[in-house]
């Protein structure tokens, strides 16, 4: 059976679901609605993962649709990717990244997914051309990495894939072409089994323009021996691999699972990159973010258990105005700080908002300015600034 035809035998109705997993009878219509707004699909591998005995698996939380996702409270582009959009299927929000949205389709939908507006829908968001999204990149000589993401690009041919590393061979070094790409999580025998994308990237990842994959495992049983032979795969085709996890309530919001994925990535030779905070999107924030507050405390929790390679990622937030790092919190102020931002002028600012128990985002966190400021810290003289307008300011807001 080749991987295009084992696509074809995803789970993607009720009654498929019920030949694996026990589903309440009483909710079969709900999770039918669920469904009709935003479809379900799960590789056969990926369901085999499933505890089936515990209907709270993570596993399970991340791909079987449930009624909570009725829930609209939140939005569908809360990065504000369509004003970054400048051609359809193709964003440039930072100077040197261009972002390309190559397919609507993915090997599993997500159910906490953020492209959730996007994937297995009909969408005029994807490229409709690949050769003209290397044409606008080209005119811009600033964008030094190409973010090949979707849906998930491994789904396309691999014939498709081969033309747009083709179509971005002007690249010279100094830049890079990165797949996001949750392939090596929910189908990685994909990556295991063809022998001819494993060819196109060997062939285009060279010493100084790699090829980078950056992809989303978000629990330690997500690393099993399948997934790391696709990450293997990569790597032997000089393919470095990164990875973005996802907090996620009810998956990974516990110190000591967070701190066994990142040490269990390491392991297998992957780059532990971000957390991410989860967006506040409609069917997805409800039951999936975690509130701020708890989610500082988890990651510092994880990292008391991780050697330094497996706490190099940031915990951020991925907001409209630009990837905030969520450097932590002080009684009850949370303290941020712009690592990339949509205003150069932003980029490296730090800044601070009033904590509150529920905030899950930054449109949440209401200014500082609105309480009265902290006391001044006295320093030893020998520790004053000589000239303060020498010094570097911190603005806050
Ligand atoms: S693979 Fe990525 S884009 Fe596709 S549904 Fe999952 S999170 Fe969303």
């Amino acid at each position: 059976m080749t991987w295009q035809e084992e696509l074809q035998e995803n789970i993607s109705s009720i009654e498929g679901l019920k030949e694996y997993i026990d589903v309440n009878p009483n909710e079969e219509s709900l999770l039918q609605n669920v469904i009709d707004a935003h479809p379900m699909s799960i590789t056969r591998y990926y369901i085999s993962l499933i505890d089936k005995k515990d209907p709270k698996d993570p596993i399970r939380k991340m791909a079987v649709p449930s009624k909570e996702e009725q829930n609209l409270i939140g939005s569908y582009d809360t990065s504000g990717e369509k004003e970054n959009t400048k051609m359809p299927g193709l964003q440039h929000k930072y100077a040197q990244t261009a972002l390309v949205l190559s397919t609507n389709r993915c090997a599993m939908y997500c159910r906490h997914c953020f492209r959730k507006r996007l994937v297995g829908l009909p969408n005029g968001e994807v490229m409709r051309r690949f050769q003209e999204a290397a044409d606008y990149i080209r005119d811009h000589r600033e964008i030094n990495n190409v973010l090949i993401s979707g849906g998930d690009p491994l789904v396309l041919p691999t014939e498709v894939l081969g033309q747009f590393l083709e179509d971005l061979s002007f690249l010279d070094g100094g830049s890079f072409v990165r797949f996001g790409s949750r392939v090596p999580v929910t189908f990685p025998e994909r990556i295991i089994e063809d022998k001819k994308l494993q060819a196109e990237l060997d062939a285009y990842s060279r010493r100084d323009r790699r090829v980078y994959l950056v992809t989303q495992f978000n629990h330690p049983r997500e690393i099993t021996p399948e997934a790391a032979e696709a990450v293997d795969t990569l790597m032997r085709c000089g393919v470095v691999v990164n990875n973005q996890t996802v907090l996620l309530k009810g998956v990974n919001d516990n110190p000591q699972t967070l701190a066994e994925l990142q040490n269990k990535l390491v392991s297998v030779g992957v780059n532990p990159y971000y957390v991410f905070q989860c967006r506040p999107v409609k069917r997805v924030k409800h039951h999936f973010q975690v509130p701020l507050c708890r989610g500082c405390e988890v990651v510092e929790e994880a990292k008391k258990r991780l050697n330094g390679h497996s706490k190099r990622f940031r915990y951020i937030m991925s907001h409209r105005t630009g990837k905030i790092e969520i450097v932590g919190t002080m009684g009850d102020e949370i303290y941020l700080k712009y690592h990339q931002a949509k205003d150069k002028s932003d980029i490296g600012r730090l800044f601070k908002r009033r904590l509150t128990e529920k905030a899950g985002w930054l449109d949440e966190l209401k200014p500082v300015e609105e309480f009265p400021e902290p006391r001044a810290v006295s320093r030893p003289h020998s520790a004053q600034p000589h000239h303060r307008g020498h010094h570097p300011v911190h603005r806050y807001r």
